[in-house]
């Protein structure tokens, strides 16, 4: 007998279901199994960190930054090399990925329409949505015409099944052959590897949309999480991500773990990657403080009881700091409409570039002045 309130389950999809059952599996009975009866080699555990490393930043600078988001553009071999790595993750080609993702973006927590809407919970948003084929999840090849017209993606796309295998048993087997030691780097370097770099990208539209802060915006369930930063390689920023994603940085700040950064910029000072896109830091700061001012006046509309605060004077201080954040935002607007206004003759004339620069440098620095000011009044409120 069938409940009729409860909507049928689309199929399963087998292929997903055993790639990632009988990968898992191995992963933790076979892998600690020829570890404790044989044991790894040093050698095993370098090329599990360089296989690991190599796939996860092909992913995070390559399928996500670079193709998806076109952020940057690269030199061919830095996009050969990426393209061979991400194929070596097995997460499907660069087309599909970067077409989901999309879709993601676009339809952020839209159960209908974001392909691992995180709010259909942990598990969907982390794998389930691969196990069965959920409308949702249905790619529609329509919003990456760019990307065909890249012949390495496409290359890949059209190979992807004899690619996979290749840089999967070929590049683990090259490395046992050459370090003696066959079989560790195949359970290390080949299987374990495979199965943690999965986890570690799944956790981007899981965790990522679970734990940690919004600082930038609360449109959507994006999260930043400096612990998730740690492991993804810089991804866990993910609430800047969504908020600015033709930003080639997700850890904004200099100081933030951000690896693929760092890689991009590294790659930009010899020439191999070029037009690195950046959001104006005046519009950062402005979203970040649009987002302390909302979050301080429902503290303030909700003050805790046992809090002894004089109400009235705190919100005294955040009706001046709102006042003192709109000036700022207008004498900005008139500074940066006088200077697009006449970019092209402006642009010749050096002093007026350092003039526009000083203003720039003078607003960001009150805005940052002013986070602080609504740090100390969030910490009182707390
Ligand atoms: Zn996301
Ligand atoms: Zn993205």
């Amino acid at each position: 007998m069938t409940n009729a309130s409860v909507p049928a389950q689309p199929p399963v999809n087998w292929l997903s279901l055993i790639v990632i059952g009988v990968t898992n599996l191995c992963a933790v009975t076979f892998v600690p199994w020829y570890g404790l009866t044989y044991g790894f080699s040093t050698a095993a555990w370098i090329w599990f960190g360089v296989f690991m490393i190599g796939c996860g930043m092909a992913i995070t600078a390559g399928y996500h930054r670079l193709w998806s988001h076109r952020t940057y553009n690269a030199h061919w071999s830095v996009r050969l090399g990426l393209m061979l790595f991400g194929t070596m993750a097995l997460q499907n080609s660069i087309l599909v990925w970067a077409s989901n993702h999309r879709t993601h973006h676009g339809h952020v927590d839209d159960n209908d329409r974001d392909p691992y809407s995180a709010k259909k919970g942990f598990w969907f948003s982390h794998v389930g949505w691969m196990l069965r084929d959920y409308a949702s999840a249905q790619t529609d090849l329509s919003n990456v015409k760019d990307i065909k017209a890249d012949p390495i993606a496409m290359f890949q796309h059209r190979f992807y099944l004899p690619l996979v295998l290749t840089t999967n048993f070929g590049f683990t087997f090259l490395a046992g052959w050459a370090s003696g030691d066959i079989w560790g780097v195949f359970w290390l370097a080949g299987m374990l590897r495979l199965v943690m770099s999965h986890h570690v990208t799944w956790f981007i539209n899981s965790l990522a949309h679970a734990w940690g802060n919004q600082p930038y915006t609360d449109k959507n369930s994006a999260r930043d999480n400096p612990i998730l930063a740690f492991i993804t390689y810089g991804e866990g920023y993910h609430n800047f991500h969504h908020l600015y994603a033709s930003d080639y940085r997700n850890g904004v700040r200099w100081w933030q773990w951000d690896p693929t950064k760092w890689l991009i910029a590294s790659l930009s000072f010899v020439g191999l990657t070029h037009n690195l896109r950046r959001m104006p830091d005046v519009t950062i700061q402005q979203a970040r403080l649009a987002m302390q001012f909302q979050k301080l006046e429902r503290q303030l509309a909700h003050p805790k009881s046992h809090a002894r605060l004089d109400l009235e004077k705190l919100r005294a201080q955040m009706a001046h700091e709102a006042d003192a954040f709109r000036a700022t935002l207008a004498e900005w607007g008139k500074v940066r409409d006088a200077w697009y206004a006449d970019a092209r003759q402006r642009l010749t004339v050096q002093w007026e570039k350092a003039n526009f620069r000083a203003h720039s440098r003078e607003v960001l620095y009150r805005l940052r002045m002013q986070h602080r000011r609504l740090q100390m009044l969030n910490a009182q409120l707390a």
